[in-house]
């Protein structure tokens, strides 16, 4: 559990060297990964502050290589014996499981790797102004209010300050620092039973590795009054009609459509049926890498943890293997999954440095990173101008997808119809359900770099306990032919 401090909490010096050396004969081949997170939390509601926080969490992973099985155990007591229990710990695990071990690792699961990560950033946390920060969440939650229909209007940010230091036994040396923020705008609109949603997305709220210079107060207002303006239009908005028409998905639904129909299906310990929670298998199998057509020739999916300042961007996974841009979809063809050396090794497949831990007490799995739909060329006028009758939707509200990733159902919180090539009414309620494959082949315009949007979310899910990680996902508008949409709650 994170430690509630008042204060500015004091920086523990580790020497993760000095550990490691006490430590290296415990086992075959010994990693050790040190995390220290501060988080400062602010929520305002309605004017009113609800949350002021500054967490602090810090402890250090052991992991054991004996006879081909690796192990973990974690441990908060950063003391020479308590780093000295924990390995022998893992090593006794390891030495247990290793007659009953599903694949013989080795430490070409765990490279030799030395290098540094800092995320960009003008200032640090140090710079911030905590009480004229909450000052500021005040303001924005006022300029949400934009009329008494607004019920609640929230404004909420975030800033995490990680430092994640790995050493191994085989030599490697790895120093990663990343300062994140998170922003969410959000404003709820009600008349009678009618309640509607209109949440803040965009380069100015989104999720981003970025000191305390991400927050651009005086466009933040702004945007927060247009924020509740949008959410009092759509009490007064139709409902999306049920029909199947062309759709337009901005990069704020997208990001949703990404994450649960691309990346979760990809991830290589789905497929090799070790992840089953939260709508966990896969409906891809292995010999579909290479010869699936996931998508039209439009689809290109890279992951990249290469660009600058997206929420999950990072030089090394938590194995040591270096991170680099990856195309998974390539013209719309299936070439490459999620997965770290020990699902590639296991499978015989090539993946990509996703093996990620979602924290100091939780050993790596295969997650997403940054999840990328490239971009194309379609102006989003043009594509508007295109259709004769369809819908473009923003801002994800509801989702659904079975345990094989293939048929979903959406909602998100705002539309608009179009006819004969114009944007025209605001409708509530919007909708649209499809099944993966055959959806992603019917995309048939992607837009352009200019249109292309970054946005991240902290709140991933996976495993048993449950790991929660940090992602990103950036894509440009996007036209889909004839989707089933509808009305109603999702
Ligand atoms: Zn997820």
């Amino acid at each position: 559990m994170p430690i509630q401090l008042a204060l500015q909490p004091d920086p523990l010096e580790f020497d993760s060297d000095a550990a490691l050396s006490r430590i290296r004969g415990e086992a075959d081949w010994i990693g050790l990964r040190f995390v220290r997170e501060v988080s400062h939390r602010r929520t305002v509601r309605n004017g009113h502050p609800e949350q002021s926080s500054l967490s602090l969490e810090q402890g250090a992973m052991v992991e054991a290589l004996i006879d081909g099985q690796i192990a973990y155990a974690s441990t908060s007591d950063l003391s020479d014996s308590g780093i000295i229990e924990a390995a022998r710990k893992a090593a006794a695990l390891a030495r247990a499981s290793a007659k009953f071990k599903v694949f013989p690792f080795s430490e070409a699961q765990r490279p030799r790797r030395t290098g540094r990560y800092v995320s960009p950033r003008r200032f640090e946390l140090d710079f911030l102004d905590l009480a004229g920060f909450t000052d500021r969440l005040i303001e924005a939650s006022r300029r949400l209010r934009v009329s008494d229909k607004i019920v609640t209007a929230m404004a909420q940010a975030s800033l995490v300050d990680t430092q994640v230091r790995y050493v191994s036994s085989n030599g490697s040396d790895i120093d990663q620092q990343f300062l994140m923020v998170g922003q969410h705008f959000a404003a709820i609109a009600r008349d009678g039973s009618n309640v509607q949603q209109r949440s803040l997305n965009g380069p100015t709220a989104r999720c981003w590795q970025a000191g305390p210079e991400a927050f651009d107060w005086e466009h933040l207002y702004v945007e927060c009054e247009r924020v509740g303006r949008e959410a009092l239009e759509l009490l007064e908005a139709d409902n999306c009609p049920d029909e199947t028409l062309d759709l337009i998905l901005a990069p704020d639904q997208m990001l949703l459509q990404i994450h649960e129909s691309v990346g979760h299906p990809l991830e290589l310990d789905r497929i090799l049926g070790d992840e089953r929670n939260y709508a966990g298998w896969s409906f891809v199998k292995p010999e579909d890498f290479g010869s699936l057509r996931y998508g039209t020739e439009l689809m290109n999916v890279t992951f990249n943890p290469t660009l600058k300042g997206e929420f999950a961007s990072y030089a090394f996974d938590d194995g040591g293997n270096p991170a680099s841009r990856e195309h998974l979809i390539k013209d719309g063809l299936l070439l490459r999954g999620l997965g770290g050396l020990e699902s590639q090794a296991r499978l015989g497949l090539p993946g990509v440095a996703n093996f990620r831990s979602a924290g100091w007490n939780r050993a790596p799995i295969d997650r997403m990173g940054n999840i990328n739909l490239e971009p194309g060329t379609t102006p989003l006028n043009d594509m508007v101008a295109s259709i004769r009758r369809g819908i473009y939707m923003e801002a994800n509200r509801s989702w659904s997808i079975d345990d094989y990733r293939n048929k979903f159902q959406f909602g998100c919180e705002y539309a608009r119809l179009i006819e004969d090539g114009r944007l025209t009414r605001v409708l509530k309620n919007p909708n649209y359900r499809g099944v993966t494959v055959p959806f992603w082949n019917s995309l048939k315009a992607v837009g352009r770099p200019e249109d292309f949007q970054a946005f991240g979310t902290p709140y991933c899910g996976k495993g048993e306990p449950n790991q929660v990680i940090r992602v990103g996902h950036a894509s440009p508008p996007c036209l889909f032919t004839a989707v089933e949409v509808f009305g109603g709650g999702a």
